[in-house]
């Protein structure tokens, strides 16, 4: 197999109102708004991209803002928690910056690392987790975080399932992912490279019921493959394995298929190219509105629709 999939390309989660997410990723967690979009499959409700300088794939999180639904309860079948690579000795850094931001964090360990596990705005759990092997990212450093605390793309993903089995042995024969660590009901898989940026840990919470979906909760998280030719490749291994998986979706930024691995959680495989400068330079990444071409003649309709935000302000 010469087409691994590299990692994680991106997390995706559903939230109430927009504004105290902007201001939570950006003001407290210090990281660069990269794209205001809007769901394609569901055009009047935004799409909200953070992730690091260039919108590196493996460093954005992205929300759909629901500001009239009910909050959900998170739960099997779900990613519970989503984890950052942050520079080893960084948490006593960001014990005090949260604070001073009135967003409660605790330390905890986990495999030997530390680690500060936070909620965000909309209660979904973040997890900042100290590394000597951070991803080969570019931090955002207008985001009032310095380079040798800031956030370096993702460390990990959290799925919770029922049981571990169905799960685990999806991740290994079919994903080809090893198994490197476990401890108490938590299984580390990492992918192909390994590191952190491709971990991901197989919890079983059977004491949880069947995760909803709504604000509050992570919808999918996605997985990188190089390519629309690695993409096919996956997208028949993943249908010979028995799972059902979506045609491929032109998201703009990348090209995407979808589907539930066998513990419940929805997997979306996105390839790296062609990426978030497809419709705007570097310096005019998240700075406005962008709508992909089909949905560009209905831009008044859609923005006359959407909620008003204010952007991040640069400092
Ligand atoms: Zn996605």
């Amino acid at each position: 197999m010469n087409t691994p999939v590299l990692g994680i390309h991106h997390v995706t989660a559903i939230i109430g109102q927009p504004q105290p997410n902007i201001d939570f990723y950006t003001g407290a967690l210090g990281l660069r708004m990269i794209k205001l979009t809007v769901n394609y499959d569901d055009p009047e409700t935004y799409h909200l991209y953070f992730g690091d300088t260039a919108g590196t794939p493996g460093t954005a999180i992205t929300f759909f803002p629901w500001p009239y639904a009910q909050r959900a309860q998170p739960g099997v079948g779900q990613v519970l928690s989503t984890a950052y690579a942050v520079p080893n000795g960084s948490i006593e850094y960001w014990l005090k910056r949260l604070s001073k931001r009135s967003v409660s964090s605790q330390r905890a360990e986990r495999m030997g690392e530390q680690m500060l596990t936070i909620r965000d705005p909309d209660d979904l759990q973040i997890e900042l987790v100290e590394t000597d092997q951070l991803p080969d990212v570019q931090p955002w450093l207008d985001g009032g975080v310095p380079r040798e605390h800031a956030i370096h793309g993702f460390h990990s993903v959290t799925l919770a399932v029922a049981q571990h089995q169905p799960t685990n042995d999806f991740l290994r024969d079919v994903f080809a992912f090893r198994r490197v660590s476990e401890e108490a009901d938590v299984v580390r898989f990492e992918t192909n490279q390994g590191g952190p940026g491709g971990f991901v840990q197989v919890q079983a919470r059977p004491d949880l019921p069947r995760g909803e979906m709504g604000p509050g909760t992570v919808h999918h998280v996605a997985w990188r493959v190089t390519d629309d030719d690695a993409q096919a490749y996956w997208r028949n291994t993943v249908i010979k394995a028995g799972r059902h998986v979506t045609p491929v979706k032109d998201r703009n930024y990348f090209h995407s298929i979808y589907f539930r691995e066998p513990g419940g959680v929805i997997f979306e495989m996105a390839t790296d190219c062609p990426g978030m400068m497809v419709d705007e330079n570097i310096n005019a990444l998240g700075t406005q509105l962008k709508l992909p071409p089909f949905l560009e003649d209905q831009r008044d309709q859609i923005v006359s629709k959407l909620p008003s935000i204010t952007l991040p302000v640069r400092l």
